[in-house]
């Protein structure tokens, strides 16, 4: 016959005993433990459910990387030299939705000026989307 170790008293008591013949205590999974898989099932099917879904497409991911990307053309046509232009990242441009639907983009970019000399710049761009499309409507240099 096979024993284990009771989980309160530790006493040896058979493997397949219930409860404990010494200190009487239950031997089958606790209630902390019980409810603490309980959590952990809550927890992970959630997950586990969403593992296998399809992601979206990762131009939906960003809402603002289109107005992002329209600011960012037309800046590349009003620059002296487009090619020397160093644009931040454009995920650190501040962007926010105004309350008329139109849409301020702050792009940040190094830029050669007409004098040759390199300055960090930063712009006001307000962009209004048109269905697929995203009309700059304004772009002016803050600082
Ligand atoms: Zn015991």
């Amino acid at each position: 016959m096979t024993e284990k170790k009771c989980k309160e008293c530790a006493m040896m008591i058979p493997a397949e005993a219930k409860t404990c013949p010494h200190c009487r205590k239950p031997q089958g999974w606790t209630t902390c433990a019980k409810v603490g898989l309980g959590a952990i099932l809550i927890i992970f099917i959630p997950v586990l459910m969403n593992i296998g879904k399809p992601t979206s497409p990762s131009k939906h991911a960003d809402p603002y990387s289109a107005p992002r990307g329209a600011c960012r053309m037309a800046l590349e046509k009003t620059l002296h030299d487009p090619g020397s232009a160093e644009f931040d990242l454009g995920s650190n441009w501040y962007v926010e939705t105004r309350k008329d639907g139109t849409i301020l983009v702050q792009p940040k970019l190094r830029a050669k000026n007409a004098f040759g000399a390199y300055r960090y710049v930063t712009y006001n761009c307000i962009v209004k989307p048109e269905g697929e499309n995203i009309r700059v409507l304004s772009l002016k240099q803050i600082n």
